[in-house]
């Protein structure tokens, strides 16, 4: 696997190596699986996996599974399927929740050690008693009840003898502290809900503040890579592993998340455009999920090699999406066979060209990559070409069909357009030109030149395809004006349907097979929607061109 470039985090696994701190980087990923991952999700990935595989160490996948009610199986399999999908594989794969029994008997540990006490005041407030950035927060009452007594309390939250809500475990730190986060944070809260792993066994849920290091540390975790918005959470993360007297002692290290133009990354927002139906699910090819990119078309490669080349800091980074296009159309421009799609068909029909004659051309299968070999593209007296190939009252240097302009058709021969027909609303439906046998691909013709060449399916083997062209899904993704939501971002045109055709070579085409479409760009074919040997269903990559420089 191609190798992490240096960064603040490798210099750190460096360090710690040369000082004997560590023998071993044991790095995780730890989604939660209340969602799809998404392209944000590969950047965590390939530097976790990344950064270990750099020093022949170790990265698990941890299920971060300690919300039952946002968490689901669908979830826990589609992320397993995106992370071997983006060609890595994890030493071990555990859940949160196997801890749940270890993380109870350290939440008793700081009890008996008078560190977190049974609190009863309601969610509302303990907000209140929380205090503000520049006032102190306030003890609650039940801030002093005594080790036994909290001791009794907490295993009758386990026992189920109340209802949510009417109790909390909380750590005891210091309600004065400058940081919010060390002000009693809520440790343990009581959910009756049934657990994707654990089923019913329980009724309290850690909080993620006090899971999550004792997860690393339980693990042996020694670099817990996160994004920056836990960095306020350092101090309770050491705090945690100090205090629950774990043998392991893992470091956190924040960075900046990645963020792309036009596009929303967070998973509650995500579902959000499923649940509400403006995308047909996570899979959408327009959606930022690793699934929707796969379904859309996007390679592993492509992906690994845009998340590379985004800096890893501590700063939050919108990266243009025209650069993660880039790194697709570098990878498939040597791989994608060439060939031609008719998206909006125009029948032309060759009036001096013999009927029932069929013809097959040769064509070079990728002219950048001759290895590839040829294909045969039959020719006959009618072939598709894109309606807007053609125009009855051109403008100046419009050089493609008009009445009496000639052409080149790639690939085959000068065409010339001699008659139009159209039906009864005046629209053009069909065209008559006439074809110049001297002039055939390859042959080295040189007569006269023409300025425009189109591409052609031809009529009669042409093989039915729909073609799903996309923009972006998000207008913009400036802040939300007061009043509206991310959803009055969604472009209404971000899906444009063309039923059209493509060379009959392509009729055996698999799911997931990529082309070039001359002039149209790159294309896959939709894994869900194609049915083979009838009709295929391409969905667009990315078009052939983008301002985007490296
Ligand atoms: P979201 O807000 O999209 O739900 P999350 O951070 O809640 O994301 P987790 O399932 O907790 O999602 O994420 C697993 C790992 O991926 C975490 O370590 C998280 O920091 C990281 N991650 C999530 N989004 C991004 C992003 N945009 N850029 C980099 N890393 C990310
Ligand atoms: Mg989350």
């Amino acid at each position: 696997m191609d190798n992490q470039t240096s960064n603040f985090i490798k210099d750190i696994m460096i360090k710690d190596l040369e000082s004997g701190k560590h023998d071993k980087i044991v790095t995780r990923f730890p989604p939660e699986p209340n969602g799809y991952l998404h392209i944000g999700h590969a950047k965590s990935i390939i530097l976790n996996f990344g950064l270990a595989d750099d020093f022949n160490g170790l990265t698990n996948l941890r299920f971060d599974d300690t919300n039952p009610l946002k968490e689901d199986i669908e979830y826990v399999n589609s992320i397993k399927e995106d992370v071997k999908w983006l060609g890595f594989e994890w030493d071990d794969l555990l859940f949160a929740s196997n801890y749940f029994e270890e993380m109870y008997n350290r939440a008793v540990l700081l009890i008996k050690k008078g560190l977190a006490y049974v609190d009863d005041l309601s969610a509302d407030e303990i907000r209140e008693y929380r205090g503000t950035l520049t006032e102190p927060g306030k003890e609650s009452p039940y801030r002093d009840r005594s080790i036994e007594e909290n001791l009794d309390l907490f295993e009758r939250m386990r026992a189920g003898e109340f209802s949510n809500g009417e109790k909390v475990l909380r750590a005891k730190i210091n309600m004065a502290s400058p940081n919010i986060n060390l002000r009693d944070p809520v440790i343990y809260r009581i959910s009756h809900a049934t657990h994707h792993n654990t089923g019913d066994k329980w009724c309290i849920y850690p909080m993620y503040a006090f899971a999550h290091p004792l997860e690393d540390a339980i693990e042996g975790v020694t670099h817990s890579i996160c994004t920056i918005e836990f960095e306020d959470q350092r101090p309770l993360y050491n705090w945690v592993v100090e205090q629950c007297e774990m043998e392991n002692t893992p470091q956190q290290i924040e960075f900046g998340r990645l963020n792309l133009t036009n596009t929303v990354m967070s998973k509650r927002k995500l579902k959000q455009l499923v649940d509400e139906g403006f995308v047909d699910g996570w899979d959408d090819p327009r959606m930022p999920t690793i699934s929707g990119m796969r379904r859309r078309g996007f390679t592993p490669e492509s992906i690994r090699a845009f998340v590379r080349e985004t800096a890893v800091t501590k700063n939050n980074a919108t990266v243009d999406v025209e650069m993660l296009e880039h790194f697709v159309r570098e990878d498939l421009k040597l791989k994608a066979p060439r060939t031609m799609g008719i998206i909006n068909p125009l029948k032309v029909v060759i009036t001096n060209y013999p009927e029932g004659q069929i013809e097959l051309l040769d064509a070079e299968i990728n002219p950048e990559n001759p290895d590839m070999g040829m294909r045969k593209i039959p020719f006959s007296r009618e072939i598709y070409i894109e309606q807007d190939d053609f125009m009855e009252n051109p403008p100046a240097k419009y050089f493609r069909l008009f009445p009496g302009n000639e052409v080149r058709l790639k690939h085959a021969y000068f065409i010339k357009c001699e008659e139009i027909v159209k039906d009864a609303d005046g629209k053009v439906v069909e065209l008559r030109c006439t074809y110049d046998p001297e002039t055939k691909s390859g042959t080295g013709f040189t007569g006269r030149k023409v300025k425009g060449t189109i591409h052609w399916v031809e009529a009669a083997h042409a093989v039915p395809a729909e073609f799903r062209l996309y923009e972006p899904l998000i207008l913009d993704e400036t802040e939300e004006e007061e009043g509206t939501t991310f959803l009055d971002k969604v472009n209404p045109n971000s899906l444009e349907v063309h039923q059209g055709y493509v060379e009959p070579n392509m009729k055996e085409s698999q799911p997931h097979d990529k082309f070039q479409f001359f002039r149209h760009g790159y294309f896959n074919v939709d894994p869900k929607d194609t049915s083979y040997g009838e009709k295929l269903v391409f969905n667009q990559i990315v078009s052939l061109k983008s301002s985007f420089k490296l």
